[in-house]
């Protein structure tokens, strides 16, 4: 590899949202997605934890490519749901895909319930060929909202009103939102394990 060439890292997601925020995080890196890299095979997440099913992804594509892999998971847990929708969180009104019936169902089921608080939370993992597996978890908390506020971002965004920005993320811009969300803190963290793993 030449002095000035940039190490790839293949990233297991689809999504181009969140490959735009890592890649703006690695920036020492040459952030590419497993599509780009030819993998686009749909691995079955059969985890019951978010790091599992991480690990899941990060080792499918890995095994696949040859190549270290990132990947993550993530989703919304509420306190008062012991944790739902958790892993779900995509697929809780029983169907994946769609945001508005995933809400609809988090405040029927919030409904009456006093207790409202809640965290997202997301699990990234690194696997890389030689087998070596890191894994961290970044979380950001907030309490569910009696309504939806703000139409931004996607997902559970605008019910979630966050104590770090005292806004819901529907009405946070993305700047302010990338500065305190789950994703961004796990990804911080993973790069700090990255870089001290260097320095041994
Ligand atoms: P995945 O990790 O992309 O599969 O996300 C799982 C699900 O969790 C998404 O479909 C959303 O419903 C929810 N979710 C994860 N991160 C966020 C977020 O930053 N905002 C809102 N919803 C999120």
């Amino acid at each position: 590899m030449q002095q000035n060439q940039k190490q790839r890292l293949v990233v297991a997601t689809g999504n181009a949202h969140k490959l735009r925020e890592i890649a703006e995080i690695f920036t020492q890196y040459e952030v590419v997605s497993q599509k780009q890299m030819g993998f686009c095979e749909e691995v079955d997440e059969t985890g019951t934890t978010f790091q599992e099913n991480a690990l899941i992804k990060a080792r499918a594509a890995c095994r696949a490519l040859g190549e270290s892999v990132l990947a993550d998971d993530s989703g919304l847990c509420v306190e008062a749901l012991g944790g739902a929708p958790g892993i779900y969180s995509a697929r809780y009104c029983g169907r994946h895909g769609s945001d508005e019936e995933n809400r609809a169902v988090l405040l029927k089921n919030m409904a009456g319930v006093e207790n409202r608080r809640a965290y997202f939370t997301s699990a990234i993992a690194i696997v890389t060929p030689d087998g070596e597996e890191l894994v961290v978890e970044g979380r950001t908390y907030g309490h569910i909202l009696l309504e939806e506020q703000g139409e931004g971002g996607f997902g559970y965004d605008c019910l979630f009103f966050s104590d770090d920005l005292q806004k819901s993320f529907g009405e946070a811009t993305a700047e302010e939102k990338n500065g305190v969300s789950h994703r961004f803190r796990a990804l911080q963290a993973i790069l700090k394990l990255l870089k001290d793993r260097e320095q041994v």
